[in-house]
């Protein structure tokens, strides 16, 4: 059957383990490509630009949305992120699925230009292992956390939206489940 190379977009809470679960389903499919997003924010300890992100000055970021080089940018705890078309026209024509791991709202916008999309949401088996993930991570303030548990309601209440929804429990079922869902979009009869 043939293969079409599909943008996956896949959002969840902050401590859902995104981030795990991206790292290992990109060991699994080499041909999956990650989208590096732009940000304002400062790097934390550790994160390359480029890499992590790419690290803008607030006027760059400025220039490059009024140069129309985002697919779809949004505004977080006063910094601003943002999905960079160069990061993903050329891997799709080149026949390589591309990630993005972007918030709620970033997600629905990329559906809205992109209806090709598939939008794959990562829930926490529950909110108190959410909460303790997020705290377990040991990367942010007790502030930070609370902004971000703060934003969970919302963002669960968008999951009826997504294409798919992934518990992810025991990460070796969630990654498992992520797979299966990308080979199925991938060997979509439709493509
Ligand atoms: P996110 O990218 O969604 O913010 P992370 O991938 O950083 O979340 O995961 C948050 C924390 O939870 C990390 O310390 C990670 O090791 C841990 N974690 C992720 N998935 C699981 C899982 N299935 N079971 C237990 N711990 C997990
Ligand atoms: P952090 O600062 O913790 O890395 O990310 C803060 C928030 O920005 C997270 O919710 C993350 O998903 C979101 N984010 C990261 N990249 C993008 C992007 O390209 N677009 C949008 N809309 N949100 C992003």
């Amino acid at each position: 059957m043939a293969t079409k190379a599909r943008l996956f977009v896949i959002s969840g809470p902050a401590g859902t383990g995104k981030g795990t679960l991206v790292a290992r389903i990109r060991d699994r499919r080499p041909n999956l490509d990650l989208s590096v997003s732009a940000t304002t924010r400062k790097p934390r300890e550790g994160e390359r630009d480029g890499v992590a992100y790419y690290f803008l000055s607030e006027d760059e970021f400025t220039r490059r949305v009024e140069a129309g080089d985002f697919l779809e940018w949004d505004g977080h705890f006063d910094k601003r992120y943002g999905t960079l078309r160069s990061e993903v026209d050329a891997r799709l024509e080149a026949g390589h699925s591309v990630i993005l791991e972007i918030d709620v709202n970033g997600a629905l916008n990329v559906k809205r230009v992109c209806p090709d999309a598939v939008l794959v949401f990562i829930a926490p088996p529950s909110l108190e292992v959410l909460e303790a993930r997020l705290r377990g991570r040991g990367t942010e303030t007790e502030e930070q956390i609370a902004l971000r548990l703060g934003r969970v309601e919302m963002e669960m209440a968008k999951a009826a939206q997504y294409d798919e929804v992934v518990v992810n429990d025991d990460l070796e079922t969630a990654v498992d489940e992520l797979d299966a869902i990308m080979d199925k979009y991938e060997t979509d009869e439709r493509n």
